[in-house]
C-alpha cells in the first residue's frame, strides 16, 4: 500500500442533520460556541493521510493510551475568518499559519502534510459554516486547527497515528473590555520558554504551565504576565501575545522594538510579522528585532522614554498595554492613548485589511467552494 499525502480532492462532506445552538453576538465569549461542522483528517504511518472529512462537530473517540493524553504530543494554530462588505469570506495571511503549523508539527515529530491542500479543506469548511460568522465589526470566526498523536500505546515512540481537526467558533472581541489597555506583571518565577525549548512553536505543552502564572499576574493587579528568562531577564512574550515597545533610545532616536526570533523563545506571530513590515514601510521610527533585557526597558521608563507598549496576536490583533508591574512598582508609557498613537493606527490598518475595506495582498478571499455531498 502506498503512503498517501493530504489530498483535498478526496474531501468528503457530511452535512449535519441538526444545527447546533447559537448565541447572540453580544453574548459571544472567546471559543465557547462551536459551529456545526469540523474538519477531521486521520493519519497512520502505514497508509499516510486518509481522505479528509467535513463532519458534524462533536466528540472524537480516542484510545485512552493516545500519546496526546500522556505526553502532550500536540500543536495548534489560530486564525480568523471575516466577512467583507460584499459578503465574501476572507482569511488573513493563511499561508503563514499553514507554514507555522507544519514547523510546529515537525518539532513534535508529528507527520508533515501539504499546507496548500489543508488550506483548501479549511476553505471548504469555512464556506460551509459561513453563516456562523458574525457580521459586526470586531467579530469574526476563529479557526483552530490542531494536530495530535493518537498513537495508542504508552511507550514514548515515534508517532504511528495522528489526527488533524479544524474547529470553528464565532468570536467577539478577545478582551471583553474592548480596545482598552491592560496591565502586565513581570513573572519573576515561572519561565514560558528557553533556548532549545519549544517557545517558537505552537505546542499545547507551552500553554498549560502558564495558567499558574496568570493567577500571579491577577494577584499583582495585572491581567497578563510579561515572561522573561535568564539572569538578564530577556523579555519574551506578554501572556500569549508578542510584545512591542515604542521607545526613544539614549540618543533620542525613536525605535519600535520587539524580541528577535534568534534564541527560539519567541513564537513567530503573523500579527508580529505584519506589524514589523508595516512599521518598516511607514518609516516613522527604526524597527528593531533584538534580545531585550528587561533592564533596558526599565532604564527607558526611568528616562521617560517609553512611548507605547502593546501586544499582538490573532485573537486581540493589537492589545494596548498601560503599564508593567516589576518588583512591586508600576511603570507606565508616557504617550496618551489616542488616535495618533502608533498602535491605534496599526490596528486600524490591520483591521481594514482583515475586513477587506482596503484591497491588500495580505487578505485572502475564500473561493466559493464546489463541494458536494458524498
Ligand atoms: C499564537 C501566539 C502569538 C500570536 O501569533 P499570531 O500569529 O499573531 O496570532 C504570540 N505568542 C504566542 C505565545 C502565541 O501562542
Amino acid at each position: 500500500m502506498t503512503v498517501a499525502g493530504l489530498d483535498s480532492s478526496r474531501l468528503r462532506v457530511k452535512i449535519t442533520g441538526r444545527s447546533l445552538p447559537r448565541c447572540a453576538d453580544e453574548d459571544l465569549g472567546f471559543g465557547t460556541v462551536i459551529t456545526d461542522h469540523m474538519l477531521k483528517v486521520e493519519w497512520s504511518v502505514e497508509r499516510g493521510w486518509n481522505a479528509p472529512m467535513i463532519i458534524p462537530a462533536g466528540p472524537v473517540g480516542l484510545h485512552p493510551f493516545a500519546h496526546v493524553f500522556h505526553y502532550a504530543v500536540e500543536c495548534y494554530e489560530g486564525m480568523k475568518a471575516y466577512v467583507d462588505a460584499n459578503g465574501d469570506v476572507r482569511l488573513f495571511r493563511p499561508r503563514m499559519n499553514m507554514q507555522r503549523f507544519r514547523t510546529s508539527a515537525k518539532r513534535l515529530s508529528l507527520p508533515d502534510f501539504d499546507g496548500e491542500e489543508l488550506l483548501k479543506c479549511i476553505e471548504t469548511l469555512v464556506d460551509i459554516d459561513k453563516d456562523w460568522i458574525p457580521r459586526k465589526r470586531g467579530f469574526s470566526m476563529y479557526l483552530r486547527p490542531v494536530i495530535f498523536s493518537t498513537t495508542p500505546w504508552l511507550g514514548l515512540t515515534q508517532c504511528a497515528e495522528a489526527m488533524i481537526l479544524v474547529l470553528c467558533c464565532p468570536v467577539g472581541p478577545y478582551f471583553k473590555s474592548g480596545f482598552v489597555p491592560i496591565k502586565l506583571s513581570v513573572d519573576a518565577k515561572y519561565i514560558r520558554a528557553w533556548p532549545g525549548g519549544t517557545g517558537n512553536v505552537k505546542a499545547g505543552g507551552n500553554y498549560g504551565p502558564t495558567v499558574i502564572s496568570q493567577a500571579n499576574a491577577t494577584a499583582a493587579g495585572a491581567s497578563q504576565s510579561l515572561f522573561v528568562y535568564d539572569k538578564h531577564e530577556y523579555v519574551t512574550e506578554a501572556g500569549t501575545m508578542n510584545v512591542f515597545f515604542l521607545i526613544r533610545n539614549e540618543r533620542g532616536v525613536k525605535q519600535l522594538i520587539t524580541p528577535s526570533l534568534e534564541d527560539g523563545t519567541i513564537l513567530p506571530g503573523v500579527t508580529r510579522q505584519s506589524v514589523i513590515e508595516l512599521s518598516q514601510q511607514w518609516g516613522e521610527c527604526e524597527t528593531i528585532e533584538r534580545m531585550i533585557p528587561f533592564g533596558d526597558i526599565k532604564a527607558a521608563f526611568e528616562r521617560g522614554d517609553v512611548l507605547e507598549i502593546f501586544g499582538t496576536g490573532t485573537a486581540a490583533v493589537i492589545q494596548p498595554i498601560s503599564g508593567i508591574v516589576y518588583e512591586g512598582v508600576e511603570y507606565k508609557p508616557i504617550t496618551e492613548f489616542n488616535d495618533k498613537a502608533l498602535q491605534v493606527r496599526l490596528t486600524n490598518f490591520l483591521v481594514s485589511v482583515q475586513y477587506g475595506d482596503i484591497d491588500h495582498p495580505w487578505s485572502h478571499v475564500v473561493p466559493k467552494s464546489t463541494w458536494s455531498k458524498r
